[in-house]
């Protein structure tokens, strides 16, 4: 049993240690180097005056100081803070002031677009360059950022700015921190959930929640091999996702991680699959779509990968198909959580009957229903909130008691977390996610689920992507709105896609506007954003 996300680490460095644990930009670091820096790293921490139950904000693309950080900062018994690197000023400025974090670590290229902010309550930065990849050899360590190195210069006679590679390197290669006792509810990570609505706020995920829903993700991929896989990180770290699929997983198989800086970038994505031959390669459906239409896909070999979770947001069936194709049959299984469950409480099996548009069912561990408004259970097939409760959900929202309580009520002696989501269960124990409560259009006294229609929209065969939102209408309330934006080389008129729609939607769900995109407007993790669209709608009629 294991009682902290270090603890994990540890064992797998005592296994495998010679085991190339991280692969970055060419080189790799064995399971011992990482050990041995997340040490040094925790000790310099302390050293700087980092205390147990400190905020520490990580904002760092996926690369190894991000994993020397997460762990480092663990260890010294802090708690971890995810930033998400497209953050402009005004939300960093929210996110370290909401979570009190003193303790900023960031990379060089991102620092400079906050010199001119005081960073409210920060007492220490720590700049990192992306190529300072941490447990490298010295002569490979490069130099911090010209801009970044001018402004350090400036403001480091304050003491407040550091450079983590010297931090580690200032401590002796065998440091060990202070022992912080580590409990499976000793606070890990505050993760601000995403913002495709709302105001963002820090779900409060503990040793204990990660642990679990990496053990839970890992049960449920019966042939991956301790010590032997090779998992393709492109997901970000970041989001609770990418750390508990790619992060924490491949520490907890001993896995090779191959860190990919920038999933966007798909020519550089397909050279890393053909040169590593990665084995799993946890995404998103945008991810997969993105690497079904590249051009240079064809010629590249994505034979070696055999297992794929895909969750964040629905898998089209034509993205999966197309998927398993190029890989010559990787198990690619569409999986669903959400941040405050650290995340995913559902997926489909990986050797078994996968339902067209099904979400799969609740890992173990993990228990589910679809509730009526007031909670109680509703019979197979009826729509209604999700509802999920184990050892993964999150212990509330961050100093946000009242939300806490709304969130996670208790019913028949269990906490469970209110998603959502709107779902429905078979008679088979399957789940399906209709779609986001917040996201119903209601039309003329209907109610559009915008996830259907957008089904509808990818099923065309120009259609690359497509999003639904409701637009406000004089007489109906609102009317549907679809954004598509189409293949290479393929377009559709608009009346093309509004009789494509007739044929396979009632009337009141066809879209009776169209907007062609070039592409559509997508949060950290490649979700796409109808939030984004319905405010650029809103500012464009004022
Ligand atoms: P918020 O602003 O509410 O936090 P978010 O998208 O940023 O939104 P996440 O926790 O990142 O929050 O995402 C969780 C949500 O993603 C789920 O509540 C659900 O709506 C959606 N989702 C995840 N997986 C799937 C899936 N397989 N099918 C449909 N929707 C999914």
């Amino acid at each position: 049993n294991l009682a902290s996300l270090p603890a994990m680490l540890e064992r797998s460095a005592a296994r495998y240690p010679e085991r190339a644990a991280l692969h970055f930009m060419g080189r790799a670091c064995s399971y011992r180097q990482l050990w041995q820096d997340v040490q040094r790293f925790a000790a310099a921490l302390q050293a700087l005056g980092v205390q147990p139950g400190d905020r520490v904000s990580v904002m760092l693309p996926n690369c190894p100081q991000f994993v020397v950080a997460f762990y480092g900062a663990s260890l010294a018994g802090a708690v971890v803070v995810n930033t998400s690197p497209l953050y402009v000023a005004p939300e960093l400025t929210h996110q370290l002031q909401d979570s009190g974090s003193e303790t900023l670590i960031i990379l060089d290229a991102f620092y400079p677009r906050f010199e001119e902010q005081n960073l409210p309550g920060v007492k220490r930065v720590i700049v990192t360059g992306i190529q300072d990849a941490l447990p490298f050899p010295k002569n490979l360590i490069y130099p911090l950022r010209e801009k970044a190195q001018g402004h350090l210069t400036t403001v480091q006679s304050g003491g407040k700015v550091h450079v983590m590679q010297a931090l580690i390197r200032a401590q002796d290669a065998q440091a060990r921190p202070r022992t912080v006792p580590l409990r499976p509810d000793t606070l890990a990570l505050l993760q601000y959930t995403g913002g495709t609505t709302g105001t963002p706020k820090g779900a409060m995920l503990t040793h204990g929640n990660l642990i679990a829903n990496t053990v839970q993700a890992r049960v449920w991929m019966p042939e991956v091999q301790q010590g032997q896989e090779v998992l393709l990180a492109a997901i970000p770290f970041f989001h609770v996702y990418g750390m508990t699929t790619a992060m924490n997983m491949g520490v907890l198989i001993a896995a090779t991680t191959v860190l990919v800086p920038n999933p966007r970038d798909i020519g550089t994505l397909l050279e890393l699959v053909q040169s590593m031959k990665p084995t799993l390669f946890p995404g998103v459906p945008t991810m997969y779509g993105a690497i079904n239409a590249h051009p240079d896909t064809p010629n590249h070999d994505l034979t070696s990968i055999r297992a794929c979770i895909s969750g964040s947001a629905p898998l089209p069936l034509e993205t999966a198909r197309r998927f398993r194709e190029l890989t010559g049959g990787a198990n690619l299984v569409e999986g669903y959580g959400l941040t405050e469950a650290s995340p995913v409480t559902h997926c489909n099996p990986v050797n078994g009957e996968q339902p067209e548009g099904s979400i799969g069912l609740p890992i173990p561990g993990v228990y589910a229903y679809v509730a009526a408004p007031d909670g109680s259970p509703l019979p197979p097939s009826e729509p209604g909130e999700l509802y999920v409760s184990g050892p993964n959900v999150m212990a509330g929202y961050w100093q946000r008691p009242e939300e806490s309580a709304a969130t996670l009520p208790t019913r028949a002696g269990r906490t469970w977390l209110k998603t959502g989501d709107v779902a429905t269960m078979d008679g088979e124990g399957y789940f399906r996610i209709v779609d986001r409560q917040k996201d119903v259009i209601i039309a003329g006294g209907f109610n559009i689920y915008p996830r259907e229609v957008e089904e509808v929209l990818y099923a065309h065969p120009a259609v690359l992507e497509a999003a639904a939102i409701g637009v406000p209408h004089p007489h109906r309330g609102e009317t549907v709105k679809a954004f598509v934006v189409f293949r290479p080389d393929m377009q559709a008129t608009d009346a093309e896609l509004q009789a494509w729609c007739r044929e396979r939607l009632s009337p009141y769900k066809v879209p009776k506007l169209y907007e062609v995109r070039g592409e559509l407007p997508k949060s950290a993790v490649g979700k796409v954003l109808r939030r984004v669209l319905a405010q650029q709608e809103k500012t464009a009629h004022e």
